[in-house]
């Protein structure tokens, strides 16, 4: 009745074990297409995440987190959160990372980026605040 006792098969992304090539499709027991091991076991996706897209994505949501504290911590983690998903994007085109980490790449991208702003005016505030208090203290030392 029914040949196809559901037999596992992998997904979208899993790579053969042998040799990192692409088997989403593929059946347990089936064959490799590319070094011609047979499928013993499927390499999860999710350990094949881009480290740098990863990277990126927790940067650029530290970023936004810590804001508040003037961009000292903020300002930096926005920065490299956008250089680790240019990173990630470069390394997804060029084949050496998967092309499901692109979704996280960005999402880091477009948080550094908010944090970025985020931070920069925080910054910028705190500047005018020192500014205003040393005006200020210039001024009251110059009263009589
Ligand atoms: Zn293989």
């Amino acid at each position: 009745m029914n040949d196809d006792q559901n037999p596992q098969r992998a997904g979208d992304g899993y790579k053969c074990l042998a040799c990192g090539y692409n088997i989403s499709g593929l059946a347990l027991g089936e064959r490799c297409p590319e070094c011609g091991s047979e499928v013993k076991q499927f390499a999860s996706p999710g350990a094949q995440t881009s480290g740098k897209a990863i990277t990126s994505m927790v940067l650029g949501i530290i970023s936004i987190v810590t804001c508040m504290g003037y961009g000292i911590v903020g300002l930096p983690c926005g920065i490299i959160a956008v250089i680790f998903a240019k990173k990630a994007r470069l390394a997804i085109q060029a084949g050496s990372a998967p092309a499901s980490s692109q979704g996280m790449a960005t999402a880091g991208k477009v948080c550094g980026w908010i944090g970025i702003v985020l931070n920069s005016l925080m910054l910028a505030y705190l500047v005018v605040i020192i500014f205003v208090l040393i005006l200020g203290a210039a001024g009251a030392a110059a009263t009589p």
